[in-house]
């Protein structure tokens, strides 16, 4: 049993610390939202009155924040964690923000004597809750080592990237790909609809055919096929259009940077900028079939 300081219990960060719980791990939470903190405290968790107080005297620190200028506030400068926490402390931040700033995070974390990986997650909010995510893990051979069995208790696959920053790294390729997806099958059913074909029907195939991915199993964009995806529910993120963008521009900084070519990347952002404009904050990114449907 060890003690935990989590920070950003949000749409995943909720799910994961509750798993932290059930582990039986002791948990001190913070996050600027007071309900999600008084949710998780009902489950056994503490409130912590910061960030700081969060990562005071605890063995690891676990993040789950939107972007990577939540992170560095949280992390870095006088008032940050990395200042605060007692030297040896476990830093595990699990965003998904930019390559550079996860290397400038824990370039600072190992400064001050601290192991430090960048853990994104794959999996969305269901396997958040379920404790089934894929995390993609950068850092050291020892930092890996310490982090795996924390991660454990929050995921089914747990995998080191390589040094610190290709967790980021293989987390926007991987929501590159998921985007890109998204925007194929939703594409597919508006065709399908055209042509008379039943969704279900074009479902019952494409999940035994060629066309399968997961933006069609797990998270079909049409209601019906996937009991779970957000389609059932008005497209209540689930993972928000603007989490989906905010990825897909990640992406796109790195590619021009590294000189990769990425058209159908590209595209896709250039859809969710134009699909997050029109929508909710609460969109989740499965409703772009929608914007598609009324081109
Ligand atoms: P969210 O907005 O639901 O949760 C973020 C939480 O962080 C909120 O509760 C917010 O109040 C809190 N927060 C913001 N700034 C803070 C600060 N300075 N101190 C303390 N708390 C602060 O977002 P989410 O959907 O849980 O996503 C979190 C991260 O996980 C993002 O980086 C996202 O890209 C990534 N992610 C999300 C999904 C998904 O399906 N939602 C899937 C994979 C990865």
């Amino acid at each position: 049993m060890a003690k935990i300081g989590f920070i950003g219990l949000g749409n995943m960060g909720g799910g994961m610390a509750r798993n932290m719980l059930k582990a039986g791990h002791i948990l001190k939470v913070f996050d600027l939202n007071d309900q999600v903190v008084a949710d998780i405290c009902e489950k056994g968790a503490t409130a912590a009155s910061s960030a700081v107080d969060a990562a005071t005297d605890v063995d690891a620190v676990v993040t789950m924040l939107p972007a990577d200028k939540h992170v560095k506030s949280v992390y870095l400068g006088d008032e940050g964690l990395i200042a605060a926490a007692t030297t040896g402390t476990l830093l595990m931040d699990c965003s998904t923000i930019d390559v550079d700033s996860a290397r400038e995070v824990v370039a600072a974390a190992t400064d001050a004597g601290m192991s430090m990986v960048d853990a994104p997650v794959s999996g969305g909010v269901a396997a958040a809750a379920a404790g089934s995510l894929t995390f993609m893990v950068g850092g050291t051979e020892n930092a890996f080592a310490a982090a795996e069995p924390y991660l454990e208790h929050m995921g089914a696959n747990i995998i080191h990237a390589g040094k610190a920053g290709s967790g980021q790294a293989a987390k926007i390729c991987n929501n590159m790909m998921l985007g890109i997806q998204m925007i194929s099958v939703s594409e597919a059913f508006i065709l399908a609809e055209k042509l008379g074909l039943e969704a279900e029907k074009l479902f019952a195939i494409s999940s035994k055919a060629s066309g399968q991915c997961w933006s069609l199993t797990s998270y079909c964009p049409v209601p019906g096929p996937v009991a779970t995806s957000p389609a059932n529910n008005d497209y209540k993120a689930g993972f928000a259009a603007a989490m989906m963008l905010k990825d897909l521009r990640l992406a796109q900084e790195a590619a021009t940077s590294a000189g990769a070519n990425t058209p159908l990347g590209k595209m896709s952002r250039d859809l969710y900028e134009k699909f997050t404009d029109m929508s909710a904050d609460d969109m989740d990114f499965s409703g772009i079939i929608n914007m598609l449907r009324n081109r």
